[in-house]
């Protein structure tokens, strides 16, 4: 993909995750893979709905700067899964609201059917561990071994996936998996009150 194409790509992506509510305020990322040697990244502090290809930034697969710009806090993040996963060229970090409610109290999700599991394509949990740091960039690089989507404690989701139409898939079906299991809950309960018990 010639760099033209891939900003103008990702700052479609980074778009329709801010329209799309999986995110809040000027938080989440998404970053596409360019070669064995670059990325592209979302901006510290950018919104994402508001991105244009400008604010992107590139840096090479130790983090280093190439131009100009400053990248999104969660690079770690995003260049421990590109080591650990050659398979795969684009990611995208979410503060699903849904995920981020039932992961506060430790809910299984209920993926509800294999068609979605099959959408999903794995889904591995993650225990609490500091935002931006090498620590939860390593711990999630090494238990999407096998899967597609990290669901971080307390945080929000780290989905992966070898094009940008699978990655924003994902992202949308896990938060709307969270969010059916949340009124499937909550009419469970109404119906056990209705019913005299709890
Ligand atoms: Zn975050």
């Amino acid at each position: 993909m010639e760099l033209k194409q891939a900003r103008k790509a990702l700052v479609s992506l980074a778009q329709e995750i801010g329209r799309k509510n999986l995110v809040w305020a000027n938080m989440g990322n998404v970053s596409l893979r360019l070669s064995e040697e670059a990325i592209l990244i979302t901006p510290t502090g950018g919104f994402l709905e508001k991105m244009d290809n400008e604010d992107l930034v590139m840096v090479d697969l130790e983090g280093r700067i190439i131009g100009e710009g400053k990248p999104s806090s969660e690079l770690p993040l995003h260049l421990e899964i590109y080591k650990k996963r050659s398979d795969i060229s684009w990611i995208v970090h979410t503060h699903s609201p849904y995920l981020i409610a039932l992961s506060l109290i430790g809910a299984k999700i209920d993926f509800l059917n294999p068609e979605f599991e099959g959408v999903l394509g794995g889904v591995v949990t993650v225990p609490y561990i500091k935002p931006h740091s090498l620590e939860l960039g390593r711990e999630v690089a090494g238990r999407l071994k096998d899967s597609n989507i990290a669901l971080m404690e307390r945080h929000g989701a780290v989905v992966v996936g070898a094009d940008e139409v699978s990655v924003m898939i994902r992202a949308e079906t896990i938060e709307r998996i969270a969010q059916i299991n949340f009124i499937a809950s909550v009419w469970k309960r109404v119906s056990q009150e209705e019913n005299g018990g709890f």
